[in-house]
Protein backbone atom coordinates (compact mmCIF):
# COMPACT_ATOMS: atom_id res chain seq x y z
CA UNK A 1 0.00 0.00 0.00
CA UNK A 2 1.12 3.54 -0.91
CA UNK A 3 2.04 6.04 1.97
CA UNK A 4 -0.06 8.56 0.45
CA UNK A 5 -2.88 9.61 2.44
CA UNK A 6 -6.28 12.10 1.58
CA UNK A 7 -9.61 12.14 1.65
CA UNK A 8 -12.51 11.04 -0.31
CA UNK A 9 -15.11 13.57 -0.11
CA UNK A 10 -18.44 12.47 -1.24
CA UNK A 11 -21.05 15.10 -1.96
CA UNK A 12 -24.22 12.93 -2.58
CA UNK A 13 -24.49 12.23 1.36
CA UNK A 14 -23.19 15.72 3.14
CA UNK A 15 -26.32 17.35 4.84
CA UNK A 16 -23.98 20.56 5.42
CA UNK A 17 -24.10 20.65 9.23
CA UNK A 18 -20.64 22.11 9.46
CA UNK A 19 -19.38 20.12 11.63
CA UNK A 20 -16.02 19.19 9.69
CA UNK A 21 -15.61 22.79 9.67
CA UNK A 22 -15.95 23.25 13.09
CA UNK A 23 -13.60 20.26 14.04
CA UNK A 24 -11.08 21.95 12.09
CA UNK A 25 -11.07 25.45 13.57
CA UNK A 26 -11.46 23.47 16.99
CA UNK A 27 -8.12 21.33 16.43
CA UNK A 28 -6.12 24.24 14.66
CA UNK A 29 -7.18 26.68 17.19
CA UNK A 30 -8.57 29.22 15.34
CA UNK A 31 -10.48 31.65 16.78
CA UNK A 32 -14.20 31.61 15.62
CA UNK A 33 -15.19 35.25 15.81
CA UNK A 34 -17.27 37.29 17.67
CA UNK A 35 -20.60 38.35 15.50
CA UNK A 36 -19.82 41.91 14.04
CA UNK A 37 -22.63 44.00 12.06
CA UNK A 38 -22.09 44.07 8.50
CA UNK A 39 -21.24 47.55 8.40
CA UNK A 40 -17.87 46.12 9.39
CA UNK A 41 -16.26 45.38 5.76
CA UNK A 42 -13.38 43.77 7.65
CA UNK A 43 -15.13 42.02 9.59
CA UNK A 44 -16.94 40.79 6.11
CA UNK A 45 -13.91 39.97 4.78
CA UNK A 46 -13.20 37.99 7.44
CA UNK A 47 -16.29 36.04 7.45
CA UNK A 48 -17.06 36.89 11.05
CA UNK A 49 -20.24 38.98 10.16
CA UNK A 50 -23.57 37.99 8.99
CA UNK A 51 -23.20 38.02 4.93
CA UNK A 52 -27.34 37.75 4.38
CA UNK A 53 -26.90 36.25 1.23
CA UNK A 54 -27.46 32.72 2.08
CA UNK A 55 -27.30 30.59 4.97
CA UNK A 56 -23.60 29.81 4.63
CA UNK A 57 -22.07 32.76 6.14
CA UNK A 58 -18.22 31.42 5.93
CA UNK A 59 -18.56 32.09 1.76
CA UNK A 60 -15.16 30.75 0.96
CA UNK A 61 -11.84 29.46 2.17
CA UNK A 62 -9.29 31.99 4.15
CA UNK A 63 -6.44 32.04 6.29
CA UNK A 64 -8.86 31.27 9.05
CA UNK A 65 -11.26 28.78 7.48
CA UNK A 66 -9.27 25.80 6.53
CA UNK A 67 -12.19 24.22 5.35
CA UNK A 68 -15.39 25.44 4.14
CA UNK A 69 -19.05 23.51 3.25
CA UNK A 70 -20.44 25.35 0.09
CA UNK A 71 -24.21 25.49 -0.02
CA UNK A 72 -25.56 25.23 -3.61
CA UNK A 73 -28.84 26.45 -3.90
CA UNK A 74 -30.65 25.63 -7.24
CA UNK A 75 -33.98 27.19 -7.28
CA UNK A 76 -36.25 25.23 -9.60
CA UNK A 77 -35.09 24.38 -13.13
CA UNK A 78 -34.04 27.15 -14.63
CA UNK A 79 -32.88 30.17 -12.06
CA UNK A 80 -34.20 33.15 -14.59
CA UNK A 81 -37.87 32.45 -14.36
CA UNK A 82 -39.92 32.49 -11.30
CA UNK A 83 -40.63 28.58 -11.20
CA UNK A 84 -39.47 27.07 -7.76
CA UNK A 85 -40.39 23.60 -8.73
CA UNK A 86 -37.93 21.01 -8.38
CA UNK A 87 -35.41 22.69 -6.59
CA UNK A 88 -32.30 21.06 -5.02
CA UNK A 89 -29.63 22.04 -2.86
CA UNK A 90 -25.75 20.60 -3.28
CA UNK A 91 -23.20 20.47 -0.34
CA UNK A 92 -19.78 20.51 -1.31
CA UNK A 93 -17.21 20.54 2.21
CA UNK A 94 -13.62 22.46 0.32
CA UNK A 95 -10.64 22.61 1.41
CA UNK A 96 -6.89 21.97 -0.02
CA UNK A 97 -6.93 19.41 -2.48
CA UNK A 98 -3.12 18.47 -2.01
CA UNK A 99 -2.61 18.32 -5.39
CA UNK A 100 0.05 16.34 -6.97
CA UNK A 101 1.77 19.33 -9.16
CA UNK A 102 0.59 21.19 -6.35
CA UNK A 103 1.31 24.74 -7.99
CA UNK A 104 1.32 26.46 -4.62
CA UNK A 105 4.69 24.60 -3.79
CA UNK A 106 6.16 24.97 -6.92
CA UNK A 107 6.44 28.88 -7.09
CA UNK A 108 7.71 29.04 -3.18
CA UNK A 109 10.79 30.82 -3.75
CA UNK A 110 11.93 30.02 0.31
CA UNK A 111 10.50 26.18 0.43
CA UNK A 112 8.16 27.23 2.88
CA UNK A 113 5.77 25.11 1.30
CA UNK A 114 6.96 21.55 1.13
CA UNK A 115 5.39 17.91 0.34
CA UNK A 116 5.04 15.30 3.49
CA UNK A 117 5.65 12.27 3.85
CA UNK A 118 2.26 11.36 3.38
CA UNK A 119 1.95 13.25 -0.17
CA UNK A 120 0.08 16.04 1.45
CA UNK A 121 1.05 19.78 1.00
CA UNK A 122 2.16 21.38 4.67
CA UNK A 123 3.63 24.63 5.39
CA UNK A 124 6.89 26.00 7.50
CA UNK A 125 5.41 29.23 8.82
CA UNK A 126 8.63 29.93 10.13
CA UNK A 127 9.93 30.23 6.58
CA UNK A 128 6.96 31.70 4.96
CA UNK A 129 8.28 35.14 3.84
CA UNK A 130 4.87 36.25 3.07
CA UNK A 131 5.62 37.10 -0.77
CA UNK A 132 2.28 35.60 -1.36
CA UNK A 133 3.20 34.03 -5.13
CA UNK A 134 1.65 31.03 -3.86
CA UNK A 135 -1.35 32.82 -3.73
CA UNK A 136 -1.53 33.20 -7.41
CA UNK A 137 -0.10 29.52 -7.71
CA UNK A 138 -3.08 28.38 -6.93
CA UNK A 139 -5.68 27.44 -9.72
CA UNK A 140 -8.72 26.66 -7.04
CA UNK A 141 -8.25 29.54 -4.91
CA UNK A 142 -7.41 27.79 -1.63
CA UNK A 143 -4.10 29.14 0.10
CA UNK A 144 -4.62 32.66 1.43
CA UNK A 145 -2.63 35.30 2.79
CA UNK A 146 -3.14 36.02 6.99
CA UNK A 147 -3.01 39.73 7.30
CA UNK A 148 -2.32 39.30 10.66
CA UNK A 149 0.92 37.14 10.85
CA UNK A 150 1.89 38.37 7.13
CA UNK A 151 2.18 34.57 6.12
CA UNK A 152 -0.03 32.20 4.38
CA UNK A 153 -2.11 29.61 6.05
CA UNK A 154 -4.07 26.34 4.56
CA UNK A 155 -5.54 22.91 5.64
CA UNK A 156 -2.59 20.93 6.36
CA UNK A 157 -3.78 17.61 6.03
CA UNK A 158 -3.82 17.33 9.73
CA UNK A 159 0.26 16.79 9.45
CA UNK A 160 0.39 16.57 13.30
CA UNK A 161 -2.47 14.33 13.66
CA UNK A 162 -1.14 11.88 11.15
CA UNK A 163 2.36 11.33 12.53
CA UNK A 164 0.96 10.18 15.42
CA UNK A 165 -0.91 8.17 13.38
CA UNK A 166 -4.53 9.86 14.07
CA UNK A 167 -6.86 10.71 10.71
CA UNK A 168 -8.11 14.10 9.92
CA UNK A 169 -9.95 16.05 12.21
CA UNK A 170 -12.81 17.01 9.82
CA UNK A 171 -13.43 13.62 8.80
CA UNK A 172 -13.14 12.08 12.44
CA UNK A 173 -16.04 14.94 13.17
CA UNK A 174 -18.10 14.41 9.97
CA UNK A 175 -21.69 12.21 11.02
CA UNK A 176 -22.71 10.87 7.71
CA UNK A 177 -19.08 9.49 6.49
CA UNK A 178 -19.17 12.45 3.77
CA UNK A 179 -15.60 12.95 4.20
CA UNK A 180 -13.34 9.65 4.98
CA UNK A 181 -9.69 10.01 5.18
CA UNK A 182 -7.18 6.71 4.43
CA UNK A 183 -4.81 5.71 1.95
CA UNK A 184 -5.44 7.86 -1.55
CA UNK A 185 -5.27 3.86 -3.57
CA UNK A 186 -7.90 2.62 -1.18
CA UNK A 187 -10.16 5.80 -1.37
CA UNK A 188 -10.12 5.99 -5.39
CA UNK A 189 -11.38 2.03 -5.08
CA UNK A 190 -13.98 2.69 -2.63
CA UNK A 191 -14.98 6.19 -4.52
CA UNK A 192 -15.30 4.02 -7.74
CA UNK A 193 -17.64 1.55 -6.13
CA UNK A 194 -19.66 4.53 -4.66
CA UNK A 195 -20.22 5.95 -8.22
CA UNK A 196 -21.34 2.74 -9.63
CA UNK A 197 -23.52 2.09 -6.98
CA UNK A 198 -25.73 5.94 -7.22
CA UNK A 199 -25.45 4.86 -10.94
CA UNK A 200 -26.99 1.16 -10.08
CA UNK A 201 -29.95 3.74 -8.18
CA UNK A 202 -30.42 5.98 -11.02
CA UNK A 203 -28.39 8.55 -9.86
CA UNK A 204 -26.53 8.69 -13.12
CA UNK A 205 -24.79 12.17 -12.70
CA UNK A 206 -22.42 11.14 -9.65
CA UNK A 207 -18.75 11.04 -10.97
CA UNK A 208 -15.25 12.19 -9.88
CA UNK A 209 -13.19 15.32 -9.54
CA UNK A 210 -9.95 14.89 -9.41
CA UNK A 211 -9.07 11.01 -10.55
CA UNK A 212 -10.49 10.15 -14.43
CA UNK A 213 -11.71 6.56 -13.10
CA UNK A 214 -13.70 6.07 -16.36
CA UNK A 215 -17.34 6.89 -15.11
CA UNK A 216 -19.27 8.88 -17.23
CA UNK A 217 -23.21 10.17 -16.62
CA UNK A 218 -25.65 12.52 -17.17
CA UNK A 219 -27.34 15.19 -14.73
CA UNK A 220 -29.87 14.51 -13.57
CA UNK A 221 -31.82 17.67 -12.45
CA UNK A 222 -31.21 21.53 -11.92
CA UNK A 223 -30.59 24.32 -14.55
CA UNK A 224 -28.29 21.85 -16.12
CA UNK A 225 -30.32 18.64 -16.83
CA UNK A 226 -29.56 16.27 -19.25
CA UNK A 227 -25.77 17.41 -19.83
CA UNK A 228 -23.35 14.10 -20.06
CA UNK A 229 -20.96 14.59 -17.28
CA UNK A 230 -17.34 12.52 -16.63
CA UNK A 231 -14.62 11.79 -14.35
CA UNK A 232 -11.87 14.65 -14.26
CA UNK A 233 -8.55 14.06 -13.47
CA UNK A 234 -6.69 17.90 -12.55
CA UNK A 235 -3.15 18.87 -12.39
CA UNK A 236 -1.99 14.70 -11.97
CA UNK A 237 -4.12 13.93 -9.46
CA UNK A 238 -5.88 15.26 -6.20
CA UNK A 239 -5.01 13.53 -3.04
CA UNK A 240 -8.37 15.59 -1.35
CA UNK A 241 -10.62 14.54 -3.94
CA UNK A 242 -14.39 14.74 -4.73
CA UNK A 243 -17.80 12.83 -5.73
CA UNK A 244 -20.03 15.60 -7.94
CA UNK A 245 -23.41 15.78 -9.11
CA UNK A 246 -23.36 18.53 -11.74
CA UNK A 247 -20.80 20.39 -13.53
CA UNK A 248 -17.53 21.18 -12.10
CA UNK A 249 -17.88 25.08 -11.87
CA UNK A 250 -21.30 24.97 -10.30
CA UNK A 251 -18.92 23.77 -6.96
CA UNK A 252 -16.73 26.51 -8.43
CA UNK A 253 -13.57 24.20 -9.39
CA UNK A 254 -12.38 24.79 -12.52
CA UNK A 255 -13.02 21.85 -15.49
CA UNK A 256 -9.92 22.27 -16.91
CA UNK A 257 -7.30 23.42 -13.96
CA UNK A 258 -3.59 24.41 -15.18
CA UNK A 259 -0.94 25.49 -13.17
CA UNK A 260 -0.28 29.40 -14.21
CA UNK A 261 3.44 28.11 -14.59
CA UNK A 262 2.89 26.24 -17.36
CA UNK A 263 2.37 28.91 -19.82
CA UNK A 264 6.20 30.21 -18.82
CA UNK A 265 7.63 28.54 -21.49
CA UNK A 266 4.71 29.93 -24.70
CA UNK A 267 4.73 33.44 -22.99
CA UNK A 268 8.28 33.69 -22.77
CA UNK A 269 8.16 32.76 -26.37
CA UNK A 270 5.88 35.23 -27.73
CA UNK A 271 7.89 38.03 -25.41
CA UNK A 272 10.54 37.76 -27.58
CA UNK A 273 9.19 37.58 -30.88
CA UNK A 274 7.57 40.99 -30.15
CA UNK A 275 10.68 41.98 -28.81
CA UNK A 276 12.42 41.07 -32.05
CA UNK A 277 9.84 42.29 -33.90
CA UNK A 278 9.88 45.62 -32.44
CA UNK A 279 13.37 45.71 -32.81
CA UNK A 280 13.71 44.92 -36.26
CA UNK A 281 10.65 47.88 -36.31
CA UNK A 282 12.66 50.58 -34.35
CA UNK A 283 15.94 50.21 -36.80
CA UNK A 284 13.58 50.06 -40.00
CA UNK A 285 12.27 53.90 -38.20
CA UNK A 286 15.54 54.90 -37.35
CA UNK A 287 17.32 53.71 -40.89
CA UNK A 288 14.25 55.75 -42.71
CA UNK A 289 14.93 58.95 -40.74
CA UNK A 290 19.02 58.75 -41.03
CA UNK A 291 18.40 58.45 -44.96
CA UNK A 292 15.95 61.42 -45.42
CA UNK A 293 12.37 61.01 -43.87
CA UNK A 294 10.91 63.31 -47.10
CA UNK A 295 12.55 60.82 -49.47
CA UNK A 296 9.97 60.81 -52.23
CA UNK A 297 8.95 57.03 -53.10
CA UNK A 298 9.41 57.95 -56.59
CA UNK A 299 12.06 56.62 -58.70
CA UNK A 300 14.60 59.38 -59.31
CA UNK A 301 13.88 59.11 -62.87
CA UNK A 302 9.87 59.56 -62.62
CA UNK A 303 9.93 62.22 -60.24
CA UNK A 304 9.00 65.91 -61.12
CA UNK A 305 12.16 67.44 -59.74
CA UNK A 306 14.00 64.15 -61.07
CA UNK A 307 16.21 63.88 -57.75
CA UNK A 308 13.80 61.65 -55.95
CA UNK A 309 13.52 63.99 -52.97
CA UNK A 310 10.73 66.35 -52.09
CA UNK A 311 10.60 70.12 -52.87
CA UNK A 312 11.95 72.57 -50.60
CA UNK A 313 11.42 76.32 -50.78
CA UNK A 314 14.57 76.67 -48.08
CA UNK A 315 16.71 74.18 -49.92
CA UNK A 316 18.36 73.51 -53.01
CA UNK A 317 17.56 70.12 -54.85
CA UNK A 318 18.94 67.32 -53.84
CA UNK A 319 19.67 68.58 -50.04
CA UNK A 320 17.46 68.03 -46.96
CA UNK A 321 15.19 71.03 -46.00
CA UNK A 322 16.81 72.93 -42.66
CA UNK A 323 14.74 71.36 -39.32
CA UNK A 324 13.96 73.36 -36.56
CA UNK A 325 13.22 71.81 -33.58
CA UNK A 326 10.05 72.71 -32.10
CA UNK A 327 11.15 74.34 -28.44
CA UNK A 328 14.44 76.45 -30.62
CA UNK A 329 11.21 78.09 -32.63
CA UNK A 330 9.59 81.77 -31.52
CA UNK A 331 6.87 80.96 -34.06
CA UNK A 332 4.27 79.26 -32.21
CA UNK A 333 2.72 75.72 -33.01
CA UNK A 334 -0.47 77.24 -34.70
CA UNK A 335 1.79 79.90 -36.63
CA UNK A 336 3.92 77.01 -37.40
CA UNK A 337 0.98 74.96 -38.60
CA UNK A 338 -0.06 78.01 -40.73
CA UNK A 339 3.10 78.52 -42.82
CA UNK A 340 3.64 74.93 -43.45
CA UNK A 341 0.45 74.35 -45.08
CA UNK A 342 1.23 77.69 -46.98
CA UNK A 343 4.82 76.39 -48.08
CA UNK A 344 3.12 73.22 -48.96
CA UNK A 345 0.88 74.39 -51.29
CA UNK A 346 3.18 76.98 -52.80
CA UNK A 347 5.58 74.18 -53.63
CA UNK A 348 5.27 71.77 -56.66
CA UNK A 349 5.61 68.12 -54.50
CA UNK A 350 4.37 65.41 -56.08
CA UNK A 351 1.36 63.45 -54.84
CA UNK A 352 3.45 60.82 -53.54
CA UNK A 353 5.43 63.09 -51.53
CA UNK A 354 2.27 65.02 -49.80
S1 LIG B 1 -5.15 23.14 -3.81
FE1 LIG B 1 -3.90 24.97 -4.05
S2 LIG B 1 -2.99 25.30 -2.02
FE2 LIG B 1 -3.71 23.15 -2.08
S3 LIG B 1 -1.91 21.94 -2.79
FE3 LIG B 1 -3.15 22.45 -4.60
S4 LIG B 1 -2.17 24.34 -5.39
FE4 LIG B 1 -1.51 24.11 -3.23
S1 LIG C 1 -7.50 17.97 7.27
FE1 LIG C 1 -7.17 19.01 9.24
S2 LIG C 1 -6.37 21.03 8.63
FE2 LIG C 1 -7.34 20.13 6.81
S3 LIG C 1 -9.46 20.86 6.81
FE3 LIG C 1 -9.46 18.88 7.88
S4 LIG C 1 -9.21 19.43 10.05
FE4 LIG C 1 -8.61 21.22 8.86
S1 LIG D 1 -19.41 17.17 8.73
FE1 LIG D 1 -19.85 15.86 6.95
S2 LIG D 1 -22.04 16.13 6.57
FE2 LIG D 1 -21.44 17.78 7.93
S3 LIG D 1 -20.92 19.46 6.51
FE3 LIG D 1 -19.01 18.39 6.91
S4 LIG D 1 -18.88 16.92 5.23
FE4 LIG D 1 -21.00 17.62 5.27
Amino acid sequence: MSDLRGMFVDTSICTGCKACQVACKQWNEMAPGVPLPMEDEAAVREHRAFTGNSYDNTSHLSATNWRHVKFIEQIGPDPSTSDRSDPRWLMMSDSCKHCVQAGCLEVCPTGALYRTQFGSVDIHQDVCIGCRYCVGACPFGVIAFNNRTGRVNKCILCQDRLEVGMGTACAKACPTSSLTFGAVDDLKAMANDRVKALHARGQSDAYIYGWDLGNTGKITAGPNKGTAVQDVEVVGGLNVFYLLLDKPEVYGLPAHAALPQRNFVPSAGVALISAAVLGVAGLAAFRRDRTGGDQCRLSTSSHPNGNGRSPSPSSSPGSRPARTPPWASSTSPATRTINRSRTDSASSRCPSCS
